[in-house]
């Protein structure tokens, strides 16, 4: 039996990222502009990265509890309780961890067994349905369509319930549609949750991330709190992804079992990480805001110049994608992305990354500088008209 026979089957089902599979071929090339990354192209504001040079002066060098900070924890409950008017216990219900990646993977394995099923909108995050299968679930895609905003539905939602399915994993605002879902349809969504006694995962890391829109988020609707599972971090709205820090809140009962499994495989999140977070929520209101009004100006720019070079676009409501559909160049997402790249050294990412209903369109990050997407523009236009002959 070869090495490579001996990897588990999980491991050995769930395929490479599509956005890093991708990259890797533009890393290798000259005079590339990226609209690939979903990663904010600012540094963490000075005043945060001060905070974690006086920790460092300080002496904070140590592990912190397996929760995280008292202090990082009361500060998420403040500005939870104030933005959505949900409460959490900071000492019970709140769980810091190594960004929203590590809480995502700890919710599924904390309440997945062997077989069971989680209902996944798609397109959606490139981690959702490979860490449903690495926590032994099954991952059951929903498709949603441009036609309806990217919104998932209840009807779609209750032709794919089974006995089986325990979970529902939504993230609004979407990576990497940019939809957002309003109150109205979420209390649909809710209501079906309740029906069918799911659990709800909620990724709502893109939630300060909205531009003409509200984001609701799914714990504050009624009776929602203690069935959901609430996933939130720093990395997008306060432009700390390198600094690996998120949290998850829910009922004490989820927080526990999730602590168990991160106690053992990750002890706590960095307390640098966690001293630079609470200044982030104390004092970074001001430039989160700053930071989100220019990924609003990128995004109108980024909407009048696709939809003006003929391609059909939904209006991002949120997050810093937008997912054009690129079917009447008769290429599919992965031959769009390669040629584009080839010929005009643009690199995007193919929209079937993010699951099958993805296939025809190309996800477009605009967390890149005004001047990296006028140019991205004018190539794609030009890399469009040769292709319709125009
Ligand atoms: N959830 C969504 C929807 C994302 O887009 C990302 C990163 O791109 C993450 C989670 C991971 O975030 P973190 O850096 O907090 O691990």
């Amino acid at each position: 039996m070869s090495w490579a026979d001996r990897i588990s089957p999980a491991v050995r089902s769930i395929p490479p990222s599509g956005i890093r599979r991708f990259f890797d071929i533009a890393a290798e090339m000259k005079g590339v502009i990226s609209l690939g990354v979903g990663e904010p192209d600012f540094i963490t504001p000075w005043h945060i990265r001060e905070s974690c040079v006086y920790g460092l002066e300080r002496g904070y060098t140590s592990y912190t509890a397996n929760h995280g900070l008292l202090e990082l924890r009361e500060e998420i409950a403040k500005t939870t309780d104030r933005d959505y008017n949900v409460r959490y216990e900071p000492n019970r219900e709140i769980l810091i961890t190594v960004g929203v990646s590590e809480a995502l993977d700890l919710a599924l394995r904390a309440v997945l067994s062997p077989g069971d099923e989680a209902l996944v909108p798609e397109p959606c995050y490139v981690s959702y349905k490979a860490c449903v299968t690495l926590a032994g679930g099954v991952p059951v895609p929903v498709p949603t369509v441009m036609e309806n905003q990217f919104r998932v539905t209840v009807e779609q939602l209750e032709q794919l319930v089974t006995p089986r399915t325990k979970v529902l994993l939504i993230g609004y605002p979407n990576n990497p549609t940019g939809a957002i879902m309003p109150r109205e349809e979420l209390l649909r969504i809710a209501g079906f949750a309740k029906k069918h006694d799911l659990i709800v995962i909620s990724d709502e890391i893109y939630a300060n991330l909205t531009y003409d829109a509200e984001h609701t988020c799914f714990a504050s609707l009624p009776e929602m709190r203690d069935r959901t599972i609430l996933l939130n971090g720093f990395s997008k709205a306060y432009a700390m992804t390198g600094w690996r820090i998120g949290y998850a809140m829910g009922n004490a009962d989820f927080i526990a079992a999730m602590t168990k499994i991160h106690q053992y495989t990750m002890l706590c999140a960095p307390i640098t990480a966690q001293v630079a977070a609470v200044e982030a929520l104390r004092h970074g209101q001001d430039t989160m805001k700053k930071m989100v009004a220019e990924y609003d100006c990128r995004r109108r720019l980024m909407l009048d110049g696709l939809c003006n070079m003929g391609l059909s676009c939904f209006e991002p409501k949120g997050a810093f994608y937008i997912f054009p559909s690129i079917k009447n160049t008769g290429l599919k997402s992965l031959e769009f992305a390669e040629e584009l790249l080839k010929a005009e050294k643009v690199a995007l990412v193919p929209g079937d990354a993010f699951g099958e209903s993805g296939q025809g369109y190309i996800r477009c990050s605009y967390a890149t500088s005004m001047a990296n997407l006028n140019k991205a523009l004018e190539r794609i236009g030009r890399f469009i008209d040769k292709r319709l002959n125009r």
